[in-house]
């Protein structure tokens, strides 16, 4: 058993609220939103953080900001706005060491601090 949390998650091990599934990607609802909608993607194949998906399979990150657009339009967000963000390391508060694309919208988010 893998114990990257969202590789679980992946696998069906751990719960989460799916809301859109692909051949290589997963989102599910943030156990702790920060906003209105906040939804995380993740890449079914585990890589650290951004900077290394992208070097091991560039195409699942095309992959996963699709699945971002598709997901806003669903949560009714696409012509309101939204902010996507990746986390990359302890200073920028990443706590889950498995690359993810953070989904916020639903309310205006302000400047990023
Ligand atoms: O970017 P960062 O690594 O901090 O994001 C991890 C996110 O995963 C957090 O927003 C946290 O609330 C979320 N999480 C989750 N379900 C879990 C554990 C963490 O949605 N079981």
């Amino acid at each position: 058993m893998s114990d990257c949390l969202f590789c679980r998650i992946v696998a069906g091990e751990v719960p989460a609220t799916i809301v859109h599934q692909t051949e290589t990607t997963v989102a599910f609802r943030d156990i702790s939103p920060q906003a209105p909608t906040h939804v995380v993607l993740v890449p079914r194949e585990h890589a650290p953080d951004a900077a290394a998906l992208a070097a091991a399979a560039p195409g699942v990150l095309d992959a996963l900001f699709l699945a971002a657009g598709e997901i806003a339009k669903a949560e009714g967000i696409a012509e309101t706005g939204y902010r996507l963000l990746f986390n990359t390391g302890a200073d920028a508060g990443q706590t889950v060491f498995h690359a993810h694309l953070h989904l916020l919208g639903g309310r205006p988010l302000g400047a990023l601090a």
